[in-house]
């Protein structure tokens, strides 16, 4: 091959008897690993570990009960209508007077999914809510086996009444 002016030949340097043993090289691979084997591991035993999130980290939603229990979620819509992903769909319904303890008649969402798959973990719905009833929390998504899973319902983003999840520390990201 023709070399031009601007070419440089590189030789390799001739290794010495020591490092033809491979014995430093081993040593000082030995060494690193050791001094990892005391430092603060980077990873959990995730789920029985978690890890401490940020207060505006976003993750899986909950819809909130007021403190008779009830959902505070009227089923406005104006979540949903603030998605940029569509992920938020909902059937209203209406509580009639005295049930519940309600002294008016109430609307309610008898249906309320969220598309997990869908959804890009904005904050838009829980900054978009009247009745502080959606709030994205630190929990994490589960894993499911199907894209049909991911479409969470009732069951899964309603609080349970005796389990309830603090969101007092939840840091909105985005001041409307
Ligand atoms: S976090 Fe954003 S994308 Fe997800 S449901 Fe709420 S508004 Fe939609
Ligand atoms: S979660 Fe809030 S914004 Fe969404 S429908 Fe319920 S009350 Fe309206």
């Amino acid at each position: 091959m023709q070399l031009t002016n601007r070419s440089k030949v590189v030789t390799k340097p001739e290794m010495t008897f020591v490092e033809k043993l491979y014995l430093p090289a081993i040593f000082s691979g030995l060494g690193i690993t050791i001094k990892h084997l005391f430092k603060k591991k980077a990873t959990l035993k995730y789920p029985e570990q978690t890890r401490q999130f940020a207060p505006v980290y976003r993750g899986m939603h909950v819809l909130k009960r007021d403190e008779q229990g009830r959902e505070n979620c009227t089923a406005c819509g104006l979540c949903a209508v603030s998605c940029p992903a569509e992920a938020i769909t909902m059937d209203a319904a209406e509580r009639k007077k005295g049930e519940e303890g309600l002294y008016r008649e109430e609307k309610y969402a008898a249906r309320y999914e969220i598309n997990m798959l869908r959804c890009i973990y904005c904050g838009l719905c829980e900054e978009a809510c009247p009745k502080d009833a959606i709030y994205l929390t630190d929990r994490i998504v589960p894993s499911e086996y199907s894209r049909g899973e991911f479409v969470f319902g009732k069951d899964v983003l309603v609080e349970k009444v005796d389990q309830r999840i603090d969101v007092s520390k939840r840091k909105k990201t985005y001041t409307i």
